[in-house]
C-alpha cells in the first residue's frame, strides 16, 4: 500500500455504484412520497377553510403531515450531501468519529451521516454533536 495521510478513502467503483444507485432510488421515492403528501396536505387545506378555527385546534394529523414535510425536506437535502460525499470519496464515514457508519447501516439508509453511536449521541442532545461548538 502506499501511504496514505490523507483522510480520504478511496472508494472501489463497485461501492460507489452500488450506493449511488441506492441514493438514488432513496431519492425518487422520497420525492414522489412528498408530492403525494402535499396534495393530500392541500386537499385538506382546502376542504378546511370554512372552519379555520376549529381546524387548528384540531389540527394534530395536519401537524403530523407538515413534520413528515419538513423531515422529507431534510432526507432530500442529506442525500444530496451523501451524493456529494461519494464523489469526495467521504462517503460511509461518520462526520463526528471519522469511523465506518457500516454497510447494513447504509444499506438501511443510504443517507446516514453519523455511526449509530454518535447519532444516538446527538438524538439525545437536540440533534447537536456535544463534542462540538
Ligand atoms: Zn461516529
Amino acid at each position: 500500500m502506499t501511504k496514505n495521510n490523507d483522510k480520504k478513502k478511496k472508494h472501489s467503483a463497485a461501492f460507489r455504484k452500488k450506493y449511488y444507485n441506492l441514493l438514488m432510488k432513496t431519492r425518487e421515492q422520497f420525492v414522489s412520497q412528498m408530492n403525494v403528501r402535499r396534495e393530500e396536505a392541500l386537499n385538506t387545506a382546502d376542504l378546511d377553510k370554512s372552519s379555520i378555527s376549529n381546524h387548528i385546534a384540531d389540527s394534530a394529523n395536519n401537524e403530523m403531515e407538515l413534520h413528515l414535510l419538513t423531515q422529507d425536506g431534510n432526507v432530500l437535502e442529506l442525500i444530496d450531501l451523501a451524493l456529494k460525499r461519494l464523489e469526495d470519496g467521504e462517503y460511509g464515514t461518520c462526520m463526528d468519529c471519522s469511523c465506518d457508519i457500516g454497510d447494513p447501516r447504509l444499506e438501511f439508509r443510504p443517507y446516514s451521516m453519523y455511526c449509530i453511536q454518535c447519532k444516538s449521541i446527538r438524538e439525545k442532545n437536540n440533534g447537536i454533536n456535544p463534542n462540538v461548538g
